[in-house]
């Protein structure tokens, strides 16, 4: 066994362990006389004030400039009026480029005979100070990134306003030209006695009616859409409703050789709502029905009382249906399902968007239950109270 180390000085050894100490902690000290000069420095030291000998005998301010101007710093705390000073993270250049931290603290070597002299510690900190640096830079990035969202966020919504403005203006510039023609074809029809014009009138006056519709829808979702859709309250009897929007599908229902049994409760079911708005909720959910059901199908329209203060609007179709994802994006506005395809309805993707808007301005809720290639239930829970 070689015993060899054992035979070391153990002041070498001591010096060893102090060395390996520093430089696996980071730390550098030096003594400072009363003059301001190094007295006696730790062997590493040089390397963090980028000497390459021994800075004894040297003015701190010359090997350390960041004193430079804190001389009545140091002189405070050699004359005990404070007792110690800290610099934090003080940049330095390394030779590879980078920059290193370093804190600086100083304090008396004998608490009790300040003027002795001092005791300047070094602790390496460019870890910890590279990982502040990051994270203030990470989150400037991250303010920035804010503030232009906030900007993105006010441009979208000065571009939703002016939407809003465009739209409004459409809306009314159509209905003054739609109502002339509509006056024209109900002249016709009431004059006419030649069967071709009278049907043609009354083809026109139809077409008229739902392109009215499409600007109610217009105008509906662009306050849905700013949250600020505003009911014209009135007391309806439900049935009454229902019953005209049966008769405004009755030619669809016709065309497509369907079946509507319409289940409505015998005495007469107020509400207080939004008469047109409840039409369009049931037009709307009738309407789909009728498109997304081949021809022959059939088509139930429920309504009654669900509890004592909410009405139930219920639609069932034995249609093409739709698969559990197509049902999760079924209220998304402008969202048409892969199953158009088999029916080959036209649409716009806004209609469930408007019914589901329409019924949450009420307070009530909307479900739906869907199978592919069985059918459809839609359920439109509504308040009796507004
Ligand atoms: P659209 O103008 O396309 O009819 P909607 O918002 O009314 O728009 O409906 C969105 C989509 O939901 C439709 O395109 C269709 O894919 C599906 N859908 C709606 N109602 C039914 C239904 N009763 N049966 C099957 N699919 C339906």
């Amino acid at each position: 066994m070689d015993t060899h180390n054992l035979n070391v000085d153990p002041m070498v050894l001591a010096a060893y362990a102090m060395k390996a100490f520093n430089q696996t902690h980071g730390l550098a000290y030096a003594q400072i006389s009363q003059d301001l000069t190094i007295r006696q420095a730790s062997p590493n030291f040089a390397q963090f004030v980028d000497l390459y000998q021994l800075p004894a005998g040297n003015l701190l301010t010359d090997i350390l400039p960041t004193f430079v101007g804190l001389e009545k710093t140091l002189q405070d705390i050699l004359d005990g009026i404070s007792p110690s000073y800290l610099l934090e993270y003080v940049a330095y250049d390394l030779l590879d480029g980078t920059v290193g931290y370093l804190n600086i603290q100083v304090t008396p070597i004998d608490d009790d005979n300040p003027g002795y002299g001092l005791l300047l510690l070094i602790e390496d900190v460019s870890r910890v100070g590279r990982l502040q640096q990051t994270i203030v830079q990470e989150r400037n990035e991250l303010s920035l990134t804010q503030y232009r969202l906030e900007k993105a966020h006010k441009r979208q919504q000065q571009l939703n306003r002016q939407k809003s403005l465009f739209m409004s203006i459409i809306a009314h510039d159509l209905r003054g030209p739609l109502s002339g023609i509509q006056g024209y074809a109900a002249l016709t029809k009431a004059y006419t006695k030649d069967e071709r014009l009278l049907r043609y009138s009354t083809n026109i006056i139809s077409q008229i009616n739902l392109l009215n519709d499409m600007i109610g829808d217009l105008h509906d979702l662009d306050r849905i859409e700013e949250n600020k859709i505003a009911l014209e309250i009135g007391l309806d009897n439900i049935n009454d409703i229902v019953l005209e929007v049966t008769k405004a599908v009755a030619t669809d229902i016709e065309k497509k050789k369907q079946t509507l049994h319409v289940d409505i409760p015998t005495e007469s079911l107020e509400i207080q709502a939004d008469t047109s708005r409840i039409w369009r909720i049931v037009y709307n959910l009738l309407n789909n029905a009728i498109k997304y059901t081949l021809k022959g199908g059939v088509i139930d329209l429920h309504v009654s009382k669900a509890s004592d203060d909410t009405i139930l609007i219920k639609v069932t179709d034995n249609g093409i249906g739709m698969t559990e994802d197509e049902v999760d994006h079924l209220f998304d506005l402008y969202y048409r399902a892969d199953n158009v395809q088999q029916t080959g309805a036209t649409g716009s993707g806004l209609g469930l968007y408007i019914v589901k808007g329409l019924v949450e301005a009420h307070n009530g809720r909307i479900e739906v239950v869907s199978k592919p290639q069985k059918g459809s239930t839609f359920s439109a829970y509504l308040p009796i109270l507004a």
